[in-house]
């Protein structure tokens, strides 16, 4: 008999590919993905604790589900990801309907915790952090899916401690992956129609440092280029001290890496980039950004910025944004800094008001919108290559692919052309998107 689950994803690129796993290992035990909880026989949450009060909102997210456990006791209801991997049996104590609750190293006993709660009734806790060699057997294949483009997991966990941050105690330390296996994926996904991966870790600039005898990051995009039937490559997330020569060369080398990099650099200011235990100073960061422009005219850089860490002078700040405006990036996730329990910095004293913040972000804020707006204006009237995607949310004939800076470009065209390159003309520069109409010749090859 089939059974149903419902499952909310909250968070980065890596809960997206854990969530995969999740459909796919519940898929491989007869349960069949529903959109609402009121379908489903067991609900699930995989959840991220990055953001602030992450844990406060994840327990106020589950009581959405206690009046619907009411009404059907043997509804199960499990908790995975960060804050699961943080709370552990808290989170059983404190939710009495709640029946599982697993960690970040142990997605992979979800079927058989499910079936525990199933046939003995009993509530089941895993969160303890695997060894390494253990994980690095346990790295998913990816699912099948007619997606044009895929992540593609590299590597997890992080062992660069910034002292704001809580994956490395979530998510554990850095491991990669064979690189003989992620390009046998790679291959195979390519087999099945994908023209695009994202190599994805924590850190990828670090990829294959402390395995013995393992490619360098550098060197496996090589090896990812080499593959037929990939169009092109993207990776995240870079970390700036980590980005060698080697791979900076890659983007002057290689014509399938996409020419867009996102590289955090969290704060303009030294002093609070040794605070945040960055590991790189403001200069050596530009120093970077000037090399990657000099082997690539055309790449475009986007950024996270914290603003209001402990410590941060407006002087500090002013750096934050005077580093801004000389780097152009196209975008920025900028974030009021809000401390993580667990991590180094939230034993610091904070020194900024709410108010002060606020302010600062605002400013922040004004100053990537008129630049992005100049960046994404600027493309209007150009003709640039987009990897077609698939149909536009807009409806219609419209479909949507990227540009190789990973801006989505909605335009007309017919569904032959989802997974072809093709030329598109920009006509309108949106806030997250933009608008083009389709070169005469795409049209008529395609027809
Ligand atoms: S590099 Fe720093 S910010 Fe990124 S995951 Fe690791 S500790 Fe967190």
């Amino acid at each position: 008999m089939a059974k149903f689950f419902y499952l909310e994803t909250f968070g980065c690129q890596m809960n997206v590919v854990d969530s995969e796993q999740i459909v796919d290992l519940l898929g491989r035990v007869g349960y069949q993905q529903v959109d609402t909880p009121e379908e489903a026989g067991l609900i699930l949450l995989n959840t991220c604790s990055v953001r602030d009060k992450a844990e406060r909102k994840v327990y106020g997210h589950l009581g959405r589900f206690k009046p619907l456990k009411d009404q059907r006791p043997e509804l199960i209801i499990g908790v995975g990801g960060c804050v699961a991997q943080q709370e552990g049996e808290k989170l059983l104590e404190k939710l009495r309907y709640v029946d599982l609750v697993f960690g970040t190293h142990n997605i992979h006993r979800l079927p058989e915790m499910l079936a525990g709660v199933e046939q003995e009734g009993r509530r089941r806790l895993e969160t303890e952090f695997l060894d390494a060699d253990t994980r690095r057997a346990l790295f998913p294949e990816r699912s099948v899916s007619d997606a044009v483009t895929r992540f593609v997991t590299i590597m997890q966990g992080c062992d660069n401690f910034c002292s704001y941050c809580i994956v490395p105690h979530v998510r554990g330390r850095e491991i990669s992956r064979a690189s003989g296996e992620i390009l046998a994926e790679i291959r195979d996904l390519t087999a099945r129609g994908v023209k695009e991966v994202t190599l994805l870790g924590q850190n990828v600039n670090s990829y294959g440092l402390r395995e013995a005898g393992e490619m360098s990051f550098a060197q496996l995009l090589h090896a990812v280029h080499e593959i037929d039937g990939i169009e092109r490559i993207r990776f995240t997330t870079s970390h700036p001290k980590d980005l060698s020569a080697e791979l900076i060369a890659c983007f002057g080398g290689l014509p399938k890496l996409a020419k867009h990099l996102h590289l955090p650099v969290q704060c303009g200011a030294d002093p609070v980039l040794a605070a945040m235990n960055r590991g790189y100073t403001r200069a050596q960061y530009l120093e970077k950004v000037a090399q990657l422009k000099e082997v690539c005219p055309e790449i475009r850089l986007t950024s996270d910025v914290i603003v209001g860490f402990p410590g941060e002078t407006e002087a500090d700040f002013g750096e934050t944004l005077a580093l801004v405006e000389a780097v152009r990036y196209a975008d920025i996730y900028s974030f009021l800094y809000s401390p993580r329990q667990g991590t180094a910095a939230a034993e610091l004293a904070e020194t900024l008001d709410p108010k002060d913040k606020q302010a600062r972000f605002d400013r922040l804020l004004e100053v990537q919108q008129r630049i992005s707006g100049e960046i994404w204006q600027g493309d209007v009237g150009r003709v640039l290559p987009v990897l077609v995607e698939g149909a536009s949310r807009q409806g219609g004939a419209q479909l949507f692919g990227r540009t190789t800076w990973n801006r989505i470009v909605n335009f007309a065209g017919p569904a032959e052309l989802i997974g072809r390159v093709v030329s598109v003309r920009i006509t309108t520069a949106l806030k997250n998107s933009q608008i083009g109409e389709l070169e005469m010749d795409e049209v008529r090859a395609a027809s």
